[in-house]
């Protein structure tokens, strides 16, 4: 089972109870501070910054004795968290400590990586890529970054790539994290951008999760509805999980519905919205287009037949249905459950759907979060560094591209627009063909996060494929690199990072970085200046050296857009609160960024993903209102079949992040999970003749993983194993695979491009 029980509870114990003593708060009360702390010995000074382990961002200050980090306690001012701080922000800081830090970069030579100096390591880089670029042209580069980076390390990275080098090839691993949510907005709204606040959590009377697991992966808003739920005016809640996860435990309704159906499920509730007359018709008719068509979409998923193609009960949807059709305050939330799921956007929109049919968005307590997976997700999508043009801005759009040419002061031609940005699975693709011949892959380790991993390995093992690694520690990717360089990591440097709810912190650097470290953002302009990167006049294209002069270059890119920092200053971050952009929520004023010359995409055809055209949006004519977008269901891209007969749910553990390069190197978050697991039901685990705790193998058409069971409520046909266990800790004993990712599949969603990562079949059996 998910165990929270492992240890006795203590004062401020995050690993047995990762959400802490209820602080409960009635409808429109403020919540109470609680300051969480952490330390292992008493801090000299404590320096503000906040939490980089998801995309809650948490405000923390940093407590630094001897020149290192000794602790962290949470920033009562601060919006986000009001104090607190989950397991991963309270004990994940102790892997900027850990003895084996890159700290010298490395070079490989007669096949082996030694280390080597910066001057050494960076000619051997500039050199290469030179004599690509004159032999082979902007597009043999690709670029694919991290989502826990700072934004003044995005920023450089994007002009430097987009600007610069001319190349179309850069996204961020937020692709697999957030692309459905940044998607799933400019469809339903023209652009990106958090419609909600986390404040929206006080306010609200009913909640809506859908494909969410908020207590494990974003521990301190679920303490926050969690302290709504225990409180007066509970707000009443409906799940939408194939997991028994703790917020279905609470559920008022879960709809334990089967991997990949999110779209008929979802389709179900906004009839039932519709047939019961739970639909504000003057807002929507001032506010929105598509109703008809939408209405139609929708009109043939009873909930019986929804049902049937869920493998859920009826009167279970009718019910879901009643209460977030009677509501006055609808928040709802979503995040992988649906983003790397079949039909992810189309499912997002569904979601923006009912909160539009009901009315509820830009008012307290109303509204949605289409959650980031990441810390620092938001900004990788403001500044152009995931599938986008910095600023919001429309690749179709000449207008726009003007726009970033003459900040830039760079011809318009140079910014390659003739499609949209590459997304991260066509890098590697284009990596794989032979295309792209230099890829820098800087803070994240697709050798165990991306789908088919043994196709990825050999995509990265390529002789002809350069691979430059920037990275605080050896990882499963590192080992493939033909240049490593050691970065400095939060706590390390200063810059703002932006989360899920637009609120941007500064982190300020704490202590120096260990050996030879350094920032991505002086890495890569070092890049640069050994490149020669110029602007139309012959001065430097990057024009800035220190964080705060990036953040206010970044500052004019913004200027206007949706995005707008220019109210911003590193001063005014400075200690009190985060600070959101756009204000508490956005379209207070029913008012959407959907005229075609500000709109940041033209939108899709939700179930091919075929990009419209400017003249097709004009036709569509939303001119400000939002738009329902509708979709049928379709079944996934693999089906579970006799010889593979379940669906395999990846996901993630409350004390661990991505592939664990920093939680796996925080004693509390190895101790309270040390090894990967599968979970199945107690039934199927005993047809199948395995016991809680057995070795079980699970294989799919393209690996296998051997793993301990776990019996859990899930629903039958699912089993879950988390995606965070990759190989560098691996005891020497033990040569089994066990990363999730050796099993699932390479398919994207058509309109998003995020990996599907949640309905790959895959049989089990005693291993
Ligand atoms: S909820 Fe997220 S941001 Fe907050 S402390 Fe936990 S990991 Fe860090």
């Amino acid at each position: 089972m998910t165990d929270y029980g492992c240890r006795a509870l203590a004062a401020v114990d995050r690993i047995a109870n990762p959400w802490g003593a209820r602080t409960p708060h009635a409808a429109g009360a403020d919540w109470p501070v609680r300051v969480d702390e952490h330390t292992e010995r008493e801090p000299e000074r404590w320096v503000q910054s906040a939490c980089v382990l998801c995309s809650n961002g948490c405000a923390l200050d940093i407590g630094v004795a001897g020149g290192r980090i000794v602790g962290v306690r949470g920033r009562e001012v601060d919006r986000v968290n009001h104090g607190r701080l989950g397991p991963k922000g309270l004990y994940g800081w102790q892997a900027n400590n850990s003895p084996d830090r890159l700290t010298r970069p490395l070079v490989r030579r007669d096949g082996n990586l030694e280390e080597t100096d910066w001057d050494t390591a960076m000619a051997a880089v500039v050199e290469r890529a030179r004599k690509l670029l004159d032999e082979k042209g902007s597009s043999a580069f690709g670029f694919y970054i991290s989502g826990q980076l700072f934004l003044e390390d995005y920023y450089t990275l994007a002009v430097l790539a987009r600007g610069g080098i001319g190349t179309n090839h850069l996204d961020g691993n937020t692709r697999l994290c957030t692309a459905t949510a940044a998607a799933s907005l400019k469809e339903s709204f023209g652009c990106d951008g958090q419609p909600a606040s986390f404040a929206d959590v006080d306010h609200c009377d009913t909640l809506l999760h859908v494909g969410i697991n908020i207590a494990e992966t974003q521990t301190v808003t679920w303490s926050r509805m969690l302290d709504r739920l225990h409180g007066a005016d509970r707000p009443r809640l409906v799940v939408i999980d194939p997991r028994s996860t703790p917020a279905a435990r609470e559920a008022d309704v879960h709809l334990a519905v089967r991997n990949g159906t999110n779209v008929a499920v979802l389709n179900a509730l906004l009839r039932e919205l519709i047939a019961n007359g739970w639909v504000d018709q003057k807002w929507v008719d001032a506010h929105t287009v598509g109703f008809d068509a939408l209405a139609k979409t929708v009109d043939g998923y009873t909930p019986e037949h929804a049902a049937e193609i869920c493998g859920t009960a009826p009167d279970d949807i009718r019910a879901a249905a009643e209460i977030l059709g009677t509501g006055e305050r609808l928040l709802s939330v979503v995040l992988q459950g649906v983003y790397q799921s079949n039909q992810a956007t189309a499912a997002a929109c569904q979601v923006n759907n009912l909160n539009l049919l009901r009315g509820m968005i830009g008012k307290p307590g109303c509204g949605v979060l289409q959650m980031n997976g990441q810390p620092t997700a938001q900004n990788t999508r403001e500044t152009g560094c995931n599938g986008d043009l910095p600023g919001f801005r429309n690749w179709q759009n000449p207008r726009h591209v003007a726009e970033l040419a003459e900040l830039w002061n760079v011809d318009p031609l140079a910014i390659p627009h003739y499609g949209p940005p590459t997304h991260a699975m066509q890098i590697f693709r284009y990596a794989e063909q032979g295309s792209i011949s230099f890829l820098w892959i800087v803070a994240t380790n697709p050798a165990v996060s991306l789908p088919e991993l043994d196709r990825i390995r050999s995509i990265l093992g390529q002789e002809r494929l350069f691979l430059v690694v920037s990275d605080a520690f050896m990882t499963e990717t590192a080992e493939f690199a033909d240049v490593v360089f050691p970065a400095a990591i939060w706590g390390e440097k200063t810059g703002t990072f932006t989360n899920a709810d637009r609120t941007v912190h500064l982190s300020e650097q704490a202590v120096e970085p260990p050996g030879e470290a350094r920032p991505d953002r002086e890495i890569l302009l070092d890049f640069a200046d050994g490149l020669g990167l110029q602007d139309r006049d012959g001065a430097p294209l990057l024009k800035w050296r220190t964080p705060e002069e990036v953040f206010e270059a970044w500052k004019q890119c913004s200027r206007g857009r949706p995005c707008d920092y220019t109210g911003i200053t590193y001063e005014k971050l400075r200690g009190g609160s985060g600070i959101q952009w756009g204000g508490e929520r956005l379209y207070e004023d029913a008012v959407f960024p959907t005229l075609p010359e500000e709109c940041e995409d033209y939108g899709h055809e939700l179930t091919t993903g075929v990009t419209l055209s400017a003249a097709e949006f004009k036709a569509l004519d939303p001119a400000g209102r939002a738009i329902l977008k509708s979709a049928p269901y379709v079944l996934p891209a693999e089906a579970p079949r006799e010889d593979y007969p379940f669906l395999l749910n990846t996901g993630r553990s409350v004390y661990h992040f991505h592939t664990r390069t920093k939680t796996g190197r925080a004693p509390e978050l190895v101790e309270a999970a040390p090894e990967v697991w599968v979970e199945l039901s107690a039934d199927e685990a005993g047809r199948l003749g395995l016991a809680e705790g057995d070795i079980a193998a699970v294989e799919s058409p393209r690996g296998r993983i051997e793993a301990p069971v776990r019996i859990t409520a899930i629903r039958e046909g699912v089993v879950f194993v988390p995606f965070h266990y990759g190989y560098w800790d691996r005891d020497g004993g033990n040569d089994k695979d066990r990363a999730a990712n050796e099993l699932t599949i390479t398919v994207w969603d058509p309109v998003s491009k995020q990996p599907i990562y949640k309905t790959a079949a895959v049989r089990v059996g005693p291993a």
